[in-house]
C-alpha cells in the first residue's frame, strides 16, 4: 500500500475527499519526538476554507453513503478491521513516536480502537428499529434509525488512534459522513486511518481529516452543514464545545477530564493493590483519562500501602517508548512536562509529603526528552490543588481516610467523576461501593474499568457534557435519529375525514 502521508512526512497535512491535502493555510504547528525532546515534523493548521472544503466533500458523499444498505457499510468496516489488524504494529510505532507512550501500550491502544470497529461491523443488527403491526385501521407503525448527515469529531492527544476510533467507525457505520479534527500534537495516526479506510472501500469524502487548532474547531462548530459533534478532551474545552455547539444547533457529546480515585480497604490484597496502582498511576506517564491519580487508603492500611507503592515506583523503568523493557515514556511536550513539575512544586508548598520526587534523577536521555519520573505524595488533603485538579502526569496522591464511608463521601464531593476503583476482599463492601459511588465507570479490584466496545464509555459530572456516552449502543443513538412512520395501503376501508385527535381504536 502506498502511504501518501508517510512519504511527505515533514509536513503532516489534511485528508479531504479521499486524498492527502496540504490545505490553503500558512500556519503550522510543531510535532515533537518527546523522547528526544526535538521537533520531528510540522503539522498544517487548517483555515476556515479548508474546513469548508472538507464539509462540502462530506456532504456530497452523504448522498450515497447515507442511503447505502447497512450490510454494505458493514462490509467496509470488516475490511477496515482486517487492515487495522494487519498494520497494527505500524500504527503503534507511529503513535508511540509522536505521543511518547511505550510500544506495547500503543499496541494496546490500537487493539481497543479495533474492538470498536468490530462492534460497528454489526451495524445491520444495531439499526433494526422498532415495529408495531396493525395499530388500528390497517396501519403499521415503525421507527427507523436515520443517519444525521455530516458529523465531526475533535480528539485529544493522549489516545491519537483509539479515541478517533471511538467515534468514526460508529458514525460511518450508522450512515453518516465524518470529519476528524485530531490533536495537533500527534496528528499522523488519523491519516493512517484515512488511508486504511480508503483501502477498505470507503467512498471518497465519507471520512476526512482536518488538522488544526481552535480555528478549525470553531469552523466545524459553526458550520451550518455539520449536524453533530463528538468531543473528547479537557473539561474547560468540553464545556466550551458543548455550549458553542448547541448554540449553533448541533447535537453534542463532550467528554472531559478526570481525577480518578482508587479506594484500598484494609482487607484488600495490598500487593495486588500496589501492583494495580503502579500500572494505573504511571502507565502512559499518567496521561490517561482513566489513570488513577488518587489512592484513598482506608484505616490501618495506609503505611503498608505507601511503602509497597514506593518500592515499586522506584524500580520503574523510564525511557523512550520504543526502547526494550521500558515501562513509562516521556510526557507529550516540554510545556506539559513543566506544568506537571509545577504541580509537584505546588504540592510541596501546600504541605503534602513528597515521598518520591519525579523531578530528580533526570539525567542522560531523560534530561533530553520531556521526562518526569514517577512521583508519590502522601498525606494529601482535599483542599490542595494537587487533589482538586487534573495533573495528567505520573503523580500519585495518597489521601488517608478513617472509614469506608469517609472514602465514599470524599469521592462523591469531587467535581470529576470519570472512573473509580475499590480494592477489597469483601463482597458487601463492593456492593455498597457500587451503589453509593457517584461516578460513571466503576472497577471492583479492576483499576482501570474502561467499558468494552459493546458497552459505552462515559463519566458523570464534569467528566461528560451532553446526554450520550460514547461508542456501543449509546454511540448508535448519538449518531442516528428516529424517523417515526405510519403506513396504510389502499384497500383498507376509508371511513371519511376525522377531526378529532387520532387515538388507537
Ligand atoms: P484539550 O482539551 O487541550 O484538546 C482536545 C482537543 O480540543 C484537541 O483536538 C485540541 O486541538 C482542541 N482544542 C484545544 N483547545 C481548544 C480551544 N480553545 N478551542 C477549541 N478547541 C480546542 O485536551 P488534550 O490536552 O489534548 O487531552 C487531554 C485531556 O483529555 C485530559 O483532560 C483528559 O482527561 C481528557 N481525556 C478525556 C477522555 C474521556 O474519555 N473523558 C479521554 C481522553 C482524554
Amino acid at each position: 500500500m502506498n502511504l501518501q502521508f508517510i512519504n511527505a512526512a515533514d509536513l503532516v497535512g489534511h485528508w479531504i475527499n479521499g486524498h492527502a491535502d496540504a490545505g490553503a493555510g500558512t500556519r503550522v504547528g510543531e510535532v515533537f519526538n518527546p523522547a528526544e525532546g526535538r521537533v520531528a515534523r510540522q503539522v498544517a493548521l487548517a483555515t476556515r476554507a479548508d474546513v469548508d472544503r472538507a464539509v462540502a466533500a462530506a456532504r456530497a458523499a452523504f448522498a450515497d453513503w447515507g442511503s447505502a444498505a447497512p450490510q454494505r457499510r458493514a462490509r467496509v468496516m470488516f475490511k477496515f478491521r482486517d487492515l487495522v489488524d494487519q498494520y497494527s504494529t505500524d500504527i503503534a510505532k507511529l503513535l508511540s513516536a509522536e505521543h511518547g507512550k511505550t510500544l506495547p501500550d500503543a499496541l494496546g491502544e490500537v487493539q481497543r480502537g479495533l474492538e470498536v470497529i468490530e462492534f460497528a461491523c454489526g451495524i445491520p443488527q444495531l439499526l433494526k428499529g422498532q415495529h408495531s403491526h396493525g395499530i388500528g385501521g390497517g396501519i403499521d407503525h415503525w421507527n427507523q434509525r436515520m443517519p444525521l448527515g455530516v458529523t465531526a469529531g475533535i480528539t485529544p492527544f493522549n489516545f491519537p488512534f483509539m479515541v478517533p476510533m471511538w467515534m468514526a467507525p460508529m458514525a460511518l457505520a450508522c450512515g453518516n459522513t465524518f470529519i476528524l479534527k485530531p490533536s495537533e500534537r500527534d496528528p499522523s495516526p488519523s491519516l493512517f486511518a484515512a488511508e486504511l479506510l480508503r483501502e477498505a472501500g470507503l467512498p471518497a469524502g465519507a471520512f476526512n481529516v482536518i488538522q488544526g487548532d481552535k480555528e478549525a474547531v470553531d469552523a466545524l462548530l459553526e458550520h451550518p452543514f455539520v449536524s453533530a459533534v463528538s468531543f473528547v478532551g479537557s473539561t474547560p474545552i468540553a464545556k466550551y464545545i458543548q455550549a458553542h455547539g448547541i448554540a449553533h444547533g448541533k447535537r453534542v457529546q463532550a467528554l472531559g477530564g478526570a481525577k480518578n480515585h482508587m479506594v484500598v480497604m484494609p482487607d484488600a490484597d495490598l500487593d495486588g493493590a500496589a501492583d494495580a496502582l503502579i500500572g494505573a498511576a504511571y502507565g502512559s506517564a499518567g496521561e490517561r483519562c482513566m489513570a488513577i491519580s488518587v489512592a484513598v487508603a482506608v484505616g490501618s492500611c495506609a503505611d503498608d500501602l505507601v511503602a509497597r507503592v514506593l518500592a515499586r515506583a522506584k524500580k520503574l523503568k523510564v525511557g523512550a517508548g520504543d526502547a526494550a523493557n521500558v515501562e513509562m515514556g516521556p510526557l507529550v511536550t516540554a510545556v506539559h512536562r513543566d506544568k506537571v513539575a509545577g504541580y509537584i512544586a505546588a504540592g510541596v508548598q501546600e504541605g503534602a509529603k513528597l515521598v518520591l520526587d519525579g523531578r530528580e534523577g533526570l539525567t542522560g536521555e531523560l534530561a533530553q526528552g520531556f521526562f518526569i519520573n514517577p512521583t508519590l505524595f502522601d498525606n494529601v488533603t482535599p483542599n490542595m490543588s494537587i487533589y482538586q485538579e487534573e495533573i495528567f502526569g505520573p503523580v500519585l496522591c495518597v489521601v488517608r481516610v478513617p472509614t469506608f464511608a469517609a472514602a465514599v463521601e470524599l469521592i462523591n464531593r469531587h467535581t470529576f467523576a470519570n472512573g473509580v476503583a475499590c480494592f477489597t476482599r469483601d463482597g458487601g463492601t463492593a456492593q455498597a461501593f457500587i451503589q453509593k459511588i457517584e461516578v460513571g465507570m466503576v472497577g471492583i479490584n479492576v483499576p482501570i474499568p474502561v467499558p468494552m466496545a459493546w458497552h459505552s464509555f462515559g463519566g458523570w459530572k464534569a467528566s461528560l457534557f451532553g446526554d450520550h456516552h460514547i461508542y456501543g449502543e449509546e454511540g448508535v443513538r448519538f449518531y442516528t435519529r428516529y424517523k417515526a412512520i405510519m403506513q396504510r395501503w389502499p384497500g383498507s376501508e376509508s371511513k371519511g375525514p376525522e377531526f378529532v385527535m387520532p387515538v388507537n381504536k
